[in-house]
């Protein structure tokens, strides 16, 4: 199937797709049939002229021409004009769900890219509806019907999507492309903000730190979690941005608590191993540390065990000079990813987290009792420090401490927080234990702990 960016009659733009349909079904592959229409295009052409308009046209078309070399393992799209504002665009593939996707993605994309207009740009956004051959219809008609019936839906949606026809994967699909579509201008619409989770020293129970979470409120998606929106973030390399702000956001938290006298206290911050494949990542985190008075070592870089084992040489480079600094790294959710003791000792970490999906069965009688233990003993003797993740239960926290880990955090000791919470309990909390010198748990034994209570 050739790459056609051609005028065509409906008549033909059936036939077109009839002839599609059967070189797909003939070589057994699937076929994408999406409609893209320009939202509001007639602004373009009202405020410009029509020759103008039929240029922004021609660009689309090349550009939408352009998405099948972006696809691999599929062949060039065939593209024809669909009306006054809209483009037909048809892509065989062999079957690949993840390029289906993509491959709507990219012609979003290909819309969404600015078009030089004279010394300016012009910015247009895209309604799409998309189907597939065989599962959503058979034959040209139903194809063409089932496409414009899923472009009604996105625009009925308020336009700027992509809406699938009952495929059923819809759901997941439409909201990851609004997750995707509502990140980008989250940072700039100052959308996010942190959360700060308190990490505490189990020897004598003094607070050791906060790890620095991510949360993300969205006008119309609500809360989105860390766990849905990071890996698209990852995917689309909005992480680079967003995680510079986490950085610089969590080094001036630190700053500010510094002057309550709480000096030793160390910020952990979440990174993204894209991040760690930005040559500027190091300098922009030594530079963040000094714009804010803070030594190297007051931050903990955390990264999650399964990018950590299979990180690039960049990754392992970046993550090696921010330690010669001083920074300190940290393996996060350890024992969730395919952990090898003996890359332990080549990694360049001082700490390692283990994951709450560990924890939350140490009280019970299972391996993971047996696992832990040995986890803390043997991390030690590397002399890398072990954090428990995920401690709700008292008794998680007395065998920890029985078998000598270092810190805990958990919703036992302490839920993420607002900044704003953290002046009037975190502070007073930490004066109180400073006083006491007590165990963090007998401290806690007053508050709410209704699920420790519950498993006791
Ligand atoms: P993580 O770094 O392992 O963070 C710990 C997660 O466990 C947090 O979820 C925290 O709220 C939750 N948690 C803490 N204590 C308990 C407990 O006792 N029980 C249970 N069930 N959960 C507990 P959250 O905030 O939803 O974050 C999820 C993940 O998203 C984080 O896991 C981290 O991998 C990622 N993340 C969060 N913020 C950032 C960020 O700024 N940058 C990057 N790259 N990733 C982030
Ligand atoms: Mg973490
Ligand atoms: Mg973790």
């Amino acid at each position: 199937m050739g790459c056609s960016t051609q005028l065509l009659s409906r008549k033909e733009a059936y036939a077109l797709i009839e002839l599609s349909v059967q070189q797909a079904r003939a070589g057994g592959k699937r076929l994408m049939i999406a409609i893209a229409q320009f939202d509001r295009f007639y602004r373009v052409v009202d405020t410009r002229d029509t020759a103008f308009g039929q240029y922004v046209l021609d660009v689309m078309m090349n550009r939408l021409g352009e998405t099948g070399k972006l696809l691999t393992g599929s062949e060039p799209p065939v593209l024809c004009n669909w009306g006054s504002n809209a483009v037909l665009y048809i892509l065989q593939e062999n079957g690949d769900s993840e390029l289906c996707w993509q491959a709507a993605d990219a012609v979003k994309y290909a819309v969404e890219r600015p078009i030089p207009e004279g010394s300016s740009e012009l910015y247009l956004t895209s309604s799409i509806g998309v189907c597939y051959f065989p599962q959503d219809g058979l034959t040209s008609e139903t194809l063409i019907c089932r496409a414009e019936s899923a472009l009604q839906q996105a625009k009925d949606d308020g336009g700027n999507r992509i809406s699938f026809y009952h495929s059923e994967d819809t759901n997941r699909m439409n909201r990851r492309i609004a997750v995707e579509t509502g990140l980008r201008p989250a940072l700039y619409q100052r959308q996010f903000h942190l959360s700060y989770q308190p990490i505490y020293r189990l020897q004598d129970g003094r607070l050791r730190g906060l790890e620095a979470l991510i949360r993300w409120n969205h006008p119309e998606l609500g809360v989105v979690s860390p766990n849905e929106f990071i890996p698209i973030a990852e995917q689309n390399g909005l992480i680079v941005p967003i995680g510079e702000w986490v950085i610089r956001e969590s080094c001036k938290m630190l700053a500010r608590i510094r002057k309550y006298g709480l000096r030793d206290l160390r910020m952990s911050i979440n990174i993204s191993p894209v991040q760690l494949q930005d040559m500027t990542f190091t300098s922009t985190v030594l530079n963040v540390l000094e714009e804010n008075g803070l030594e190297p070592g007051s931050i903990e870089l955390e990264i999650t065990e399964h990018y950590l084992f299979h990180s690039s040489e960049t990754a392992i480079a970046s993550l090696s000079r921010l330690r010669a600094a001083g920074v300190r790294i940290a393996l996060d959710d350890f024992g969730t990813g395919y952990s090898s003791f003996s890359n332990l000792k080549q990694l360049p970490i001082h700490c390692l987290k283990i994951d709450k999906s560990f924890i939350e069965k140490i009280d019970l009688q299972g391996a993971e009792r047996h696992i832990v233990e040995a986890i803390i003993g043997l991390v030690q003797k590397l002399g890398i420090e072990v954090v428990a993740e995920g401690v709700e239960y008292e008794g998680q926290y007395r065998l920890l401490k029985e078998w000598g880990c270092d810190f805990v955090q958990g919703y036992l000791l302490g839920q993420p927080m607002e900044p704003t919470m953290m002046d009037t309990t975190m502070f007073r909390r930490t004066e109180r234990e400073e006083e006491r010198q007590a165990d963090p748990c007998c401290a806690y034994e007053k508050e709410e702990t209704p699920a420790a209570e519950v498993r006791a």
